[in-house]
């Protein structure tokens, strides 16, 4: 089944036979979904692509809602050996119009109370079609599928050719597209789902988005390659989780959905039977970690990954999981701690910057070979920009972040995009954009701004103008006016002591 397709033959494996089993739980339609009836929806979806004209190599964009339609239509881009694009639904038309322009996809797929916005901006970008896909499983995405046949004859592709790019947040403001193979995605999932013991008895809560690899590649191609069952939900609600507790075995989170659950009553009592609880994409509080197990009984096994690479670490299925650290590297994974100026490795026990080498990482910046060149030595190493450190029992724990970035709920958010839209509003002098402790988010965005002299500012008006030209999850939870940002001799801006300064903003 699915010949000379490197990943679809790899993902179909597990449930061949198993046509009659469930995968998908849908908690929006409360439909229950086979494995069968998934991938014949699936291959329809690679009819409708190939009927629109998609050719093999071509991206295909997405911007919808959490949908079972969505994560059949990746699989069907797989098949019509596709490269799946899919984008943040907080994006705004300013950030969708340069995907569009750099990734010149043959296909975009958007919900249709986005259409009258994004046609404009397509047909700019030379998009030439555009199918709509709505939250309930219907538009003109779906009303296609249901026209064509099942049994599409899979599209070769080999190890080495893309199945997806997922951009990244840029340093400078610019995303970049991380290109990821058929390779890096099927080594990846079976090395985690052999790691974490997935079985086709496994039912995983899937509650995370399906743009980000953590929902996208970690949580369904494990289900898939295990033959696993997913709860499929199309967002976080904490007390549905609880509910479905029971019923389940796993669940994948990002730091902020332990958090909320914790918050919710009757967790122990449901917690009892599952068997995994897994966090990543932001670091776990230890106060996290030690709540949970003291309330449920059960270690938290946190795991640490990023967009180019797949996951890299994890802490042990059967060992002791350590609250603050994330693990070991996984199996055929190399890890190393290099001095961020010489690039040569640290001594042991020291800090350094985070390199991983594997058949998980990345095939480089979609059309971007200098920024490439700077981060994927010719050795294969990747140069996170994680700053880690590994103890004497090879726990490796990562401490702070080279690059300045932020998470805030588990997504990204790099300061300099932010104060470069800051600054352009009317009245600003400069900015520097921080993120500080936030017991929902993690870290939560601050804007510290300077005004021009003798004009007067408001945060509502400085977030009012940026609003429209950046996901909501980026947006400052707070901008704070002062007279002038401190800085070293070198001029830079010290945003470690900003950080310091409003670390309690809030609580
Ligand atoms: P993304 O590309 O959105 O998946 O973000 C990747 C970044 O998230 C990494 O480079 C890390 O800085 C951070 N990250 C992911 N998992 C963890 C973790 N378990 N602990 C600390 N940071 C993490």
């Amino acid at each position: 089944m699915y010949d000379g397709n490197y990943l679809a033959e790899k993902l179909r494996s597990a449930s061949l036979g198993r046509d009659q089993a469930t995968f998908l739980r849908n908690h929006q339609t409360g439909d229950v979904v086979s494995f069968g009836a998934f991938f014949q929806n699936a291959e329809r979806m690679a009819a409708v692509l190939v009927a629109n004209g998609v050719n093999p190599g071509d991206r295909i964009a997405v911007q919808a809602p959490k949908t079972q339609a969505m994560l059949e239509l990746y699989v069907g881009a797989v098949l019509a050996g596709a490269v799946f694009l899919p984008l943040n639904t907080a994006y705004t038309g300013a950030e969708i119009s340069y995907f569009l322009g750099d990734a010149e996809p043959a296909l975009l797929v958007c919900d249709p109370k986005n259409l009258a916005a994004l046609a404009p901006i397509a047909a700019t970008c030379n998009v030439p079609v555009i199918l709509t896909l709505a939250a309930g499983e219907t538009g003109t995405l779906v009303s296609s599928r249901d026209e064509e046949a099942p049994g599409f004859k899979a599209v070769a592709r080999g190890e080495d050719d893309l199945a997806a790019i997922l951009y990244t947040s840029g340093t400078t403001g610019r995303s970049k597209g991380a290109m990821l193979t058929h390779r890096a995605l099927a080594s990846n999932s079976e090395t985690l789902k052999d790691y974490w013991h997935f079985t086709s008895d496994d039912v995983l809560i899937h509650a995370l988005p399906i743009f980000h690899t953590h929902g996208l590649f970690v949580a369904t191609n494990i289900s898939l390659m295990a033959g696993s069952a997913c709860i499929f939900m199309a967002g976080f609600d904490a007390e549905v989780i609880r509910d479905y507790m029971p019923e389940a075995t796993a669940l994948m989170g990002v730091p902020t959905f332990y958090v909320r659950l914790l918050e919710t009553p009757g967790l122990a009592e449901a917690a009892k039977n599952m068997r995994l609880f897994v966090s990543g994409s932001a670091p776990l509080l230890a106060e996290t970690h030690d709540k949970w197990r003291e309330v449920t009984g059960h270690a938290i096994l946190e795991r640490y990954g990023m967009t180019e690479t797949n996951m890299n670490t994890s802490n042990p299925y059967d060992g002791a999981r350590r609250a603050g650290t994330v693990g070991f590297a996984l199996p055929g994974v190399e890890v190393i701690l290099t001095d961020p100026d010489t690039g040569v490795e640290v001594a042991p026990g020291a800090v350094g910057i985070l390199e991983v080498r594997g058949p998980n990482v990345f095939a480089g910046y979609w059309r971007m070979p200098e920024k490439t060149a700077e981060e994927l030595r010719d050795n294969g190493f990747f140069i996170t920009g994680d700053m880690a450190e590994i103890d004497a029992e090879g726990y490796i724990s990562i401490v702070g972040r080279a690059k300045d970035l932020i998470i805030t709920g588990g997504y990204n958010v790099y300061p300099k995009e932010i104060e470069l839209l800051i600054d352009e509003v009317e009245g600003v002098s400069e900015s520097a954009v921080i993120g500080v402790p936030h017991k929902d988010f993690g870290e939560a965005v601050v804007a510290v701004v300077v005004p021009q002299k003798g004009v007067a500012l408001s945060e509502e008006a400085i977030l009012k103008t940026i609003a429209p030209d950046v996901a909501r999850f980026k947006q400052p939870k707070r901008i704070i006016l002062v007279g002038e940002l401190t800085r070293n001799t070198m001029g830079k801006v010290q945003k470690k002591e900003l950080r310091e300064q409003y670390k309690d903003l809030f609580g």
